[in-house]
């Protein structure tokens, strides 16, 4: 099957017990079980929900994998997965990747004894100087925020193979439509759910896949022992917004495609950072692990230009934070997502204060490059 048919025809497409085309939502906490001891499917809404577990079927298959967990958002998928490990256990994570994830691991992993090394995942010199005696696995994100930099999932897999350390991907942004870390050799890929794949800003979640039984029944004990898991109403609502993911990546790709050419063309643009991009150093690695290349995109005024300004004048384009929804949004990583982390270590990881970010959206190209035009005429 083909991506728009697995999407739509994949996982548990229909309800088994009415033939439903559209998953029904089971609200509900507990099954009746038919004998005292006996092996009941459904028994207890945290440990499995029908309307979730549909959910999980089809993640898994739109990535490669043979097992999917639904949480609760993002960061408790993410949680589950460095639940993993244990005091001691040390874990390579990459410089870029989300201001959460971060803040999971200094202010509450740190805490339960796992040590970490933040290294540019870019630089496989860098990952295999950083593997120690108790390194675990390694942890990154590709394309990464608000960068757009590019690791190469399959060299990176390769290392840690070789040490015996897991691959962690964050796929958030790429979507399972562009890219599929397992198939590049990763053990576990993780979303926040909460962009492209629920894709109408509507449902905050989260999910895990993975393709390795071992890990798989390990997420399967701690989704159930930790309990951040998905409900069914947003079970529902996520894989509603599924169902359309390749025709809406369509349209965001063709539109970012679009913009790119309009920035580059333009004489008060003076940096763009967009996985697309042919005079980008990492082209070649996107090109070859990316179908297409997503639908954000950064960018830096010439130095005397307002940043400020140019986004304030923005009209249709709405100033907010998050991503991956049918609308576009823009922000100031500086002064909105990024604004926690201090001024050095984020301009020591080349986030300047001007950086404009585009989560670009399913409008009509036109109106999107006619509101850039007429910002760009007010600076
Ligand atoms: C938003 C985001 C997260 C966190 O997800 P939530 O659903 O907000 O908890 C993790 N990783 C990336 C790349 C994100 O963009």
């Amino acid at each position: 099957m083909k991506f728009n048919t697995q999407v739509i025809h994949g996982g548990n497409s229909e309800d088994p017990t009415t033939g439903a085309v559209s998953i029904p939502i089971y609200r509900a906490s507990t099954f009746h079980q038919s004998e005292v001891g006996g092996q009941a499917k459904w028994e207890y809404g945290r440990s499995g929900n029908p309307t979730r577990a549909a959910l999980e079927k089809l993640i898994a298959e739109l990535e490669g994998g043979q097992a999917g967990f639904a949480f609760a958002s993002g960061s408790a998928a993410i949680h589950a997965v460095f639940s993993l490990f244990s005091a001691g256990d040390h874990i390579i994570v990459g410089n870029d990747v989300y201001g959460g994830t971060f803040r999971l691991i200094n202010q509450v992993l740190k805490r339960f004894g796992l040590t970490f090394t933040v290294v540019d995942t870019r630089d496989l010199v860098a990952v295999q100087a950083a593997i120690q005696a108790n390194t675990r696995a390694i942890y990154l994100e590709t394309p990464t925020n608000p960068l757009l930099r590019i690791s190469d999932i399959a060299q990176i897999a390769q290392i840690a193979k070789k040490h015996d350390l897991k691959t962690i991907v964050d796929n958030t942004f790429a979507t399972p439509y562009n890219q599929n870390p397992l198939r590049l050799g990763a053990d576990i890929v993780v979303h926040s759910a909460t962009k492209y794949l629920g894709g109408h800003s509507d449902v905050v979640a989260g999910l895990a896949v993975t393709n390795d039984d071992k890990i798989a029944e390990q997420l399967a004990f701690l989704q159930n022992a930790i309990g951040s898991v998905l409900g069914p109403d947003d079970s529902w609502l996520l894989q509603r917004g599924i169902k359309t993911l390749g025709v809406r990546m369509r349209v965001h790709d063709e539109n970012t495609q679009i913009i790119n050419d309009y920035l580059t063309s333009n004489s008060k643009v003076a940096n763009i950072y967009y996985p697309g991009d042919q005079r980008s150093v990492s082209f070649e690695v996107a090109k070859r692990q990316m179908r297409s290349f997503g639908a954000m995109i950064s960018f830096e005024l010439q130095p005397e230009l307002d940043a400020k300004k140019f986004v304030n004048s923005l009209k249709l384009i709405d100033l907010a934070e998050s991503l991956g929804g049918v609308e576009s949004l823009v922000e100031i990583p500086a002064i909105m997502t990024h604004g926690s982390i201090p001024r050095d270590v984020r301009l020591k990881n080349g986030i300047q204060d001007g950086l404009i970010r585009l989560s670009v959206g399913l409008e009509d190209s036109e109106d999107l490059l006619d509101d850039l035009k007429q910002a760009f005429a007010k600076i």
